[in-house]
This record gives structure tokens, sequence and C-alpha cells, in this order.
């Protein structure tokens, strides 16, 4: 995969030359350049910015220098049609889905925003060469798009392969099957008065995947009941439904639905 990020901040990616990023990086399984969008002004200033029409507070980032720069990195893969992802709070929010459908391209683009985000007209005119997607890290809003392609590009590039050694540890983090991941505890067994559960000691792998199972559908209904009501009911096995029964959910139209007055477990 290439991905290619545009930032009045350069310097702000530079962790992304760390850790298993920047090893895919180093191992070819991942390209990624940084463009500096002041280099694609003319004027003397290098100026991004300017006042938005309509008035207001704060500044716009202009479109100009915008075009230059993304016509840059879509002219270093002529013929495909790149993702451009343009951070903004109010794009769709991201999530592991949307991390593993941009892990099959071959090409993206991040625009990071600045001031009060850059002239809409941009996001117009880049449908011609790239398919545009504003997307949300949360329902926050941060000043720049680059914290935001941190968590995007670190979450993609982790799922490319070989970039995770052990493929196993992406099927069972928390969001890949609709649910939160299951409590996790190394050694020692006891400590500060806090113990290891003990099926976990036990050697019974059957028993343990079992515990695991219910674990995530007890921390994922008590963390985040908004899971488990958009959770498919249909790959439910027996021992899953009984689990969920026991946490007060019933299976209504192939979905789950918490029981009026129902308890989750402890
Ligand atoms: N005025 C904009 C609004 O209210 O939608 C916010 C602009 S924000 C100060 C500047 C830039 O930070 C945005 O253009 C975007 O690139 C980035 N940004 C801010 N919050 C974000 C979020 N929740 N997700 C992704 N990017 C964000």
């Amino acid at each position: 995969m290439r991905i290619d990020v545009v930032s009045i901040f350069p310097e702000y990616l530079a962790p992304l030359e760390l850790s298993l990023i920047g090893k895919a990086r180093q191992d070819g399984l991942l390209e990624l350049n940084v463009h500096d969008l002041r280099t694609f002004t003319t004027d003397k200033h290098r100026t991004v910015d300017d006042t938005p029409y309509g008035g207001g507070a704060g500044m716009v980032m202009k479109a100009e220098p915008w075009a230059q720069a993304l016509e840059s990195v879509a002219a270093a893969r002529e013929g495909s049609r790149p993702v451009l992802i343009v951070p903004s709070p109010a794009g769709e929010k991201f999530n592991q889905a949307l991390a593993y459908e941009l892990a099959e391209e071959e090409q993206l683009v991040f625009a990071c925003g600045r001031y009060e985000g850059i002239d809409e007209r941009v996001i117009d005119w880049a449908q011609e060469h790239f398919t545009v997607r504003p997307v949300s890290l949360g329902d926050y809003v941060l000043n720049g798009g680059e914290v935001a392609v941190l968590a995007m590009v670190e979450a993609i590039g982790r799922l490319l392969p070989g970039v995770v050694g052990n493929p196993e540890s992406l099927v069972e983090e928390s969001h890949s099957d609709g649910l939160l991941e299951y409590p996790v505890y190394t050694k020692p067994s006891a400590w500060r008065e806090h113990d290891v559960p003990p099926i976990l000691l036990s050697g019974n792998h059957g028993k343990i995947a079992q515990w695991r199972r219910h674990e995530q559908f007890r921390r994922t209904a008590e963390r985040r009941p908004d899971l488990m009501e958009g959770f498919d009911a249909g790959v439910l096995s027996r021992a899953d439904r009984q689990a969920l029964a026991d946490l007060g959910y019933d299976v209504v139209d192939g979905r789950l639905k918490a029981r009026p007055g129902g308890d989750i477990e402890n």
C-alpha cells in the first residue's frame, strides 16, 4: 500500500517512523510519504489560509495549494483512483470496519486540515481524481487532522499482511467481531491480593474459550450497550445464547435486545 499525507506540519507525522508502522515501512510493506502543503504555494509568505467568505471567526485553508498538492500525489500513480481521506469532525465516524475496508486500497491520501478547515470547493473538485471520504475520529474537535491521521494510519497499517507478527492477534481483538475483547492477564497469577481468574490456569481450552466469550458479552453489555444492540444474532452458538440470557439479553428478530429490568451479571 502507498500512503501520502499532506500537512502544514509534516513533523507531526514523525511517530509513523516508529514501532510496527516504522518497521513495515522499512520492510517495504508500506510506502508512506509526507508532503508539506507549503511547498505547493507560490507567494513569498507561503500562504495557506485566508479569511472566510461570509465573515466569522478563524481562517480557512486556501483551495489552490491543496489542488496543487493533491494533483502532485495523484500523478504519482497514474491510472489509479486513490481514496482521499479528509479528516473532519463532520465526517463519517472511523471504526474497525472502515479500517479493514481502507486496508484493501492501493493508495490512500490524507489531507490534514487546520484552522476552520479546507475551502469546501477542494472536496468537490477532488472527486474528479479521487474517491473522497471525509472521516471523523470521534465527536470532538482537534486542532488539526494530523492526530486523526496518526490514529487512522496505525489502525489501517496494522491490518496489512505481514505488519503484525501473529495475524491471530487481529482476529481476537476488540471490534473485530463486533464485541469488545475479553480481559487479559499475565504472570504472576497472584498479585497484590488480586488473583487471575482460576479458569485461565486450568489448562482446559474449551472452558477457557467459553469463559472468554462470556466475558466479551459481559464487558460489551456493560461498557458499550450500543454494540450489543447492533450485534448480528445469526452467528450465536447455543452456549452464546445461554450466556446472553444470563446477562439479560433476548434474541428478537435476529438482534439482541436487553430484557427490561434485566441485570448484567457480574
Ligand atoms: N471548524 C471545523 C468544524 O467545526 O467542523 C473544525 C476545524 S478543526 C479546528 C481543524 C481540523 O482538525 C479539521 O479541518 C480536521 O482536519 C481536524 N479535525 C478536528 N477534529 C477532528 C475529528 N474529530 N476527526 C478528524 N479530524 C478532525
